[in-house]
């Protein structure tokens, strides 16, 4: 399968559905080697499963990345088995929206275990492997709700405001390890996300949101394109934000980068930091 990504290895969390399920297919399309993880393997096997029969390699690996240990382990085993790492996608995440009062706070753990300290135990893990290999390129999946807050997502706006500043962070001090840091924020993406909230003021709001947004993105749109991927901006991309185009709804069908209409993909080859 040849590309331009061949003899690049990428780690996708979150790969069992939606954005990263995509990502994974786009990176391996591009002749990347793709260690793809997240909790339901039955779902990974399968994506393995299409990718190989077009000639891709996807390594399945169940991982729960809020547990540091198995993040780690995830991150370290499936670079070893690649022979290295070039590219980390943290991309797994869960939004359960609803007041703050009143709450489950379990919910809030959640979000936080796996928005938050699941994308920072894999980049803890994936720093040093990159560094060894002479640099990489981590891509962090925030989201619109993490630049604009909005009442019943409190927690959510928290833990994808957190990952902004994370990677701006990040950004400054990876450059040294030729490391590229890029947010990406997308909005209203159509996957199982919102699915997973069963409180009726919640299910009743993503309704609507999603019947004012009208045409809303689907997961390819949001995973590296072939002409991102060939794309060489001139501005480097090394703090790229990728936003919806329509604040005021909170998601759009639209997309920018770096202020110009383009392919919502992420990933420019040759991955040095500029
Ligand atoms: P999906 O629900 O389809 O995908 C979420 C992925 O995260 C699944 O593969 C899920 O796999 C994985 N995941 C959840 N918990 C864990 C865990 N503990 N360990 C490992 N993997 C886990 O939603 P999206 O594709 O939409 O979401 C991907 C990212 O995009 C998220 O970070 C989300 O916040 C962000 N985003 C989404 C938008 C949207 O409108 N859909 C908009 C903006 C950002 P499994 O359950 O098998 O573990």
């Amino acid at each position: 399968m040849p590309g331009s990504l061949e003899g690049r290895r990428a780690i996708v969390t979150g790969a069992s559905s939606g954005i990263g399920e995509a990502t994974v297919e786009a990176l391996a399309r591009e002749g990347a080697q793709v260690a793809a993880g997240a909790r339901r393997r039955d779902r990974l096997e399968d994506l393995a499963g299409r990718v190989e029969g077009e000639g891709g390699t996807v390594h399945a690996r169940e991982v729960d990345v809020s547990d540091e240990a198995a993040a780690r382990a995830f991150v370290e085993e499936s670079a070893a088995a690649m022979g290295g790492l070039d590219v980390l996608v943290n991309n797994a995440g869960v939004m359960l929206l609803g007041p703050v009062a009143g709450a489950e706070t379990e919910h809030w753990r959640r979000m936080i275990d796996v928005n938050l300290l699941g994308l920072l135990y894999c980049t803890h893990a994936a720093l040093p492997v990159m560094a060894e290999g002479g640099g990489g390129h981590i891509v962090n999946v925030s989201s619109v709700a993490g630049r604009r807050a909005e009442m019943g997502a409190a927690v959510y706006n928290m833990t994808k405001f957190g990952v902004v500043a994370f990677s701006e962070a990040l950004r400054q001090e990876a450059l040294h390890a030729n490391v590229r840091v890029t947010c990406v924020e997308p909005g209203f993406v159509d996957t199982e996300l919102q699915g997973h909230n069963e409180h009726p003021m919640v299910v009743e709001g993503v309704r609507k949101m999603r019947e004012q947004i009208g045409e809303v993105l689907e997961a390819e749109d949001i995973a590296p394109t072939r002409s991102s991927t060939r794309c060489r901006s001139r501005r480097g991309w090394r703090s790229t934000s990728c936003s919806s185009g329509r604040p005021s709804s909170g998601a759009s069908a639209s997309h920018r980068i770096d202020g110009v209409r383009a392919p919502m993909g992420f990933l420019t080859p040759p991955m040095r930091a500029v």
